[in-house]
């Protein structure tokens, strides 16, 4: 699993359009356990899930996620140089 893949499953897992399958939550475990810049994000989106699971009734607003992919890309492209892949919904 790249950088990549796993930003995209995270947007998707956040989205609540992924069910992480036990080899992927797996994968998943491997490149985090290999990569700090990933692990830092996943620090902080799992913030953003349990606050979301918390009992919160309303879906995130578009903003908040939004921003939350800046977000990831900016880290993404500091620690990788990677600025142009600007897919944001
Ligand atoms: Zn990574």
């Amino acid at each position: 699993m790249t950088c990549e893949e796993l930003l995209q499953a995270l947007n998707e897992y956040v989205d609540g359009t992924l069910d992480l399958s036990a080899a992927e939550c797996q994968q998943f475990a491997q490149h985090l356990a290999g990569c700090n810049p990933c692990q830092l994000v996943v620090d902080n989106i799992r913030g953003t899930i349990q606050l979301f699971r918390a009992g919160e009734p309303f879906p995130l607003p578009v903003e908040f996620q939004q921003r939350l992919q800046l977000n990831l890309q900016q880290r993404w492209a500091e620690k990788f140089g990677v600025g142009e892949s600007a897919e944001v919904r």
